[in-house]
């Protein structure tokens, strides 16, 4: 098995909708990034590729190159799975934490988790995904960032393995 983290970090602008975890989320912010700066599946693609040992978001979709600009992050997030995929790993299961002081994300928990899980062709019961204020403190805390944080899990894949779809 192996174990991969992702770390992100992006900074928040006036007027929504807020783009995280692949889907719009009503809100008066969103987040800047040369990609969509869905900051969420940005660590998950860092926890798999991590995993596999395969470089950073960064490295696979360089923000000098005008293609990613503005580039859909659940795309990004298809490849970095195929990329592990081709290496020979299968997901286990993600575990992530989104820091942010507004909005609640407990009411958009569910979606964003059917969301990734569907991204990734897993089982909805192998993502899970929490959510933490700042306590009104730092960057977070003032809403001038959103941070996110994941952990992966990878299997070998197996030939014949029918729990794991394979896109
Ligand atoms: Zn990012």
């Amino acid at each position: 098995m192996r174990v991969g983290i992702g770390h992100d970090t992006h900074r928040l602008g006036a007027g929504g909708p807020l783009r995280l975890g692949g889907g719009d989320i009503p809100h008066d912010r969103h987040l800047l990034g040369h990609s969509d700066g869905d900051v969420l599946l940005h660590a998950v693609i860092d926890a798999l590729l991590g995993a596999a040992a395969l470089g950073d978001v960064g490295q696979m979709f360089p923000d000098t190159d005008p293609a990613n600009r503005g580039r859909d992050s659940g795309e990004m997030l298809q490849a970095a799975r195929d990329a592990v995929a081709a290496v020979g790993w299968r997901i286990v299961n993600i575990d992530c934490i989104v820091h942010a002081q507004r909005p609640r994300l407990l009411p958009h928990r569910q979606t964003m988790r059917l969301r990734i899980a569907d991204l990734l062709g897993v089982d909805p019961e192998r993502v899970s995904l929490k959510g933490k204020t700042a306590e009104g403190i730092g960057p977070i805390g003032q809403e001038q960032a959103m941070a996110a944080e994941c952990a992966a899990l990878l299997a070998p894949r197996e030939e014949d393995d029918s729990t794991t779809p394979i896109h």
